[in-house]
């Protein structure tokens, strides 16, 4: 009798924070989309409204977070200042791997405030899923260094994500793992394009189970011919493209062609938020996964 109490508390408890995490994603979603954040338009003289939002979210986790700021190119005669969002989970062993480092684009088309494109799959998705997954991480055992990176101006030329790159010793760098549009629709598939030295790492996530389909290829054309469509350059759509000019090898999650793309339509409630959902709890599953092995990009 004791022990079955002990079970049903313990199975509440689960689901307690499995609900509050849930929650917590959509409150978040919710947050980026809003009116107030105005479509999260790329550059602004001090971090906007959404990169200050995203510093909190992070402070109030207790992970370490800083501003990095550069300046990008914005049309032929102007420039704007770009602001990325830094938070970074250091490795807790004495004998640490290479750095795993997980980017997300935050910046979206801007607007106004009663006409504004939302950007819920693009990017909210992703820069949502960055805060849910350190959440996760922040409780574990790591082998490596794990860079939570927010990055600006994505839109406008994948700025922020270079700007890191620049700065950045590639060496010490084992992994890019990119999430832009995680809003999986009803082909129920997401997409990863990796890096060839990647390969073993998708091979890992494959091998969890995620409630949905998972297609993996490092190959461009095999892309193309799958999503029947061959419009998009996906190995240099977003940030990851900074990351292989690098050298550093790197997995691109996303959910392929998206027909609200770029345009108003594109709100959380036209997207599957259970879909969504389901997406960020396996790739925070694969990512606390990576961060129990001392990761290498030579192996
Ligand atoms: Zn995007």
């Amino acid at each position: 009798m004791r022990v079955s109490w002990l079970l049903l508390s313990i199975w509440l408890v689960a689901n307690a924070n499995a609900a509050s995490a849930s929650t917590r994603l959509y409150e978040d979603m919710s947050v980026l989309t809003s009116s107030e954040h105005q479509g999260r338009e790329a550059g602004s003289p001090t971090p906007n409204i959404t990169a200050q939002f995203l510093h909190e979210r992070f402070q109030s986790l207790g992970i370490e977070v800083n501003y990095q700021s550069f300046e990008f190119k914005n049309g032929f005669f102007s420039k704007k200042l770009g602001h990325n969002v830094i938070a970074t989970l250091p490795c807790t062993v004495d004998q640490c791997g290479k750095k795993l480092v997980i980017t997300a684009h935050y910046d979206h088309l801007g607007g106004r405030e009663n006409s504004f494109y939302a950007g819920a799959n693009d990017n909210a998705t992703g820069t949502a899923a960055l805060l849910a997954i350190a959440k996760v991480l922040k409780e574990q055992t790591r082998f490596s260094d794990v860079i939570f990176l927010a990055t600006d101006a994505e839109e406008k030329g994948l700025y922020g994500a270079k700007h890191y790159v620049s700065e950045t010793d590639i060496n010490g760098y084992a992994l890019n793992i990119n999430l832009d549009m995680l809003a999986i629709n009803n082909r129920n598939t997401l997409y990863a394009l990796h890096d060839k030295k990647a390969k073993k790492y998708i091979e890992q996530f494959k091998q969890q189970e995620n409630p949905f389909k998972v297609f993996s290829t490092s190959s461009q054309f095999r892309l193309h011919k799958k999503l029947n469509d061959n419009r998009i350059n996906w190995h240099k759509a977003s940030d990851h493209y900074a990351f292989s000019l690098k050298k550093i090898p790197y997995i691109y999650f996303g959910m392929g062609i998206d027909d609200k793309h770029h345009t108003k339509k594109d709100t959380l409630d036209n997207m599957n938020f259970e879909k969504y959902q389901a997406v960020v709890e396996s790739i925070s599953d694969f990512i606390v996964s990576l961060a129990q092995i001392p990761l290498d990009s030579t192996n």
